[in-house]
């Protein structure tokens, strides 16, 4: 009797922790300014997507707070922004 469905249930419910969920961070918004609010003194930072992809924590540039910047931020950043992708 051969074993069937073998491997195949691993997608369903992964651990919020896993370090395979990776959110794409669009390419589309490498060159596209991204506006960032500082969470204590509301400066808008801007920077092109790129810098923020890469960037893990900055200084801001009115209240010089160390702004610190989870991928899942940049994430909802980039999924702000979204709207400013010009499709076709
Ligand atoms: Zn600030």
């Amino acid at each position: 009797m051969p074993v069937l469905g073998h491997g195949n249930q691993r997608h369903r419910a992964l651990p919020p922790n896993a370090r395979s969920f990776v959110l794409p961070l669009s390419l589309a918004l490498d060159r596209v300014i991204l506006t960032r609010p500082c969470p204590n003194c509301g400066h808008k930072l801007k920077k092109q997507g790129v810098w923020f992809k890469t960037v893990g924590r900055y200084l801001c540039e009115k209240c010089r707070l160390h702004i610190v910047m989870n991928y899942l931020e940049k994430a909802e950043l980039f999924d702000a922004h979204a709207h400013l992708i010009r499709q076709g």
